[in-house]
């Protein structure tokens, strides 16, 4: 029976070959279908939601000081100097920080930004090292290459979070660049922030406003108003890029830093003194100032 030889033959090599590839093509198109599109989508949507910051922190900031991420910690001159360490109160610690912060109305330290937008271009966040320690981030960074018309941030106004007395007024010293300091006592501070801070009595809120373009528009001892123009985004100091650094303690009350460096040669004994009071002595202590500026979760 050659016809049904020949019949048997067509559906062994072509009908059953292609049926199956057929059968085959269907199941694996219907398994893109369900689980390519969904893991391809989830993705980027999980990197919008986790990373907000990072999207708006197109480049790594070059302040070295402060500068530390484990993904890409390169000690610096600045960062292997381990200062001395100094006696360090127990109870203290550098993460005990406000949560939560209800709205209330600090003024933002940017004049075109406000506090909204600020989680927006912090291109590197507070990482404190422990007390008494140099190394690692003792503030937050706000920079960015292009938002909105602005392709820097450079020149952008600098402004007092929150009203007080400059107890700072310093120019072009290693590593804070023109920088301000201003003192803001427990009674300028609403209620709510008060009560966020917690500030021992006898002491006051210091916020540092580094890496300015020019010399602080501020004098020491000089009494300043919320929102009131410091200066101006630079990069003086130890920043590559233009930047605003912007440091937030408490310690005690009603103190002068007349001048603040350390890293140059030039820098006298009482530079460096005043640095590490600052810096290291646990005396002014460090919080993330996003816990006071963060208004808008
Ligand atoms: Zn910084």
């Amino acid at each position: 029976m050659p016809e049904l030889r020949r019949l048997r033959l067509f559906f062994k090599r072509v009908i059953w070959p292609y049926t199956t590839a057929i059968i085959v093509v269907a199941l694996l198109s219907a398994g893109c279908g369900d689980n390519i599109p969904d893991r391809s989508l989830s993705t980027p949507v999980q990197e919008v939601i986790q990373a907000p910051t990072q999207s708006a922190a197109p480049f790594p900031t070059a302040d070295s000081t402060e500068a530390d991420n484990a993904a890409n910690f390169s000690p610096t001159q600045e960062e292997m100097v381990s200062l001395p360490e100094l006696p360090v109160s127990p109870t203290a610690a550098p993460t005990s920080t406000p949560s939560d912060p209800e709205q209330y109305p600090p003024c933002s330290p940017l004049s075109l930004h406000p506090l909204e937008e600020l989680r927006e271009i912090v291109s590197d966040p507070y990482h404190p090292p422990p007390p008494g320690r140099e190394e690692r981030h003792q503030g937050v960074d706000f920079s960015y290459y292009r938002r909105g018309d602005r392709t820097t941030i450079q020149g952008v106004g600098v402004q007092a979070v929150f009203p007080g007395r400059v107890a700072a007024s310093i120019q072009g010293k290693f590593p804070y660049g023109n920088m301000v300091i201003i003192e803001t006592s427990p009674e300028l501070l609403s209620p709510e922030i008060k009560e966020l801070l917690q500030i021992p009595e006898g002491e006051s809120l210091y916020t540092l406003y580094a890496h300015m373009d020019k010399p602080p528009l501020v004098v020491l001892d000089e009494s300043v108003e919320a929102c009131q123009a410091l200066g101006e985004v630079g990069k003086s100091g130890n920043a590559a890029e233009p930047h605003l650094h912007l440091e937030m303690r408490l310690g005690p009350a009603s103190h002068d830093f007349l001048s603040m460096a350390y890293y140059g040669a030039k820098d006298t004994e009482e530079e460096r003194a005043a640095y590490v009071l600052w810096r290291t002595s646990w005396q002014f202590r460090h919080f993330d100032p996003m816990s006071v500026l963060g208004t808008s979760r």
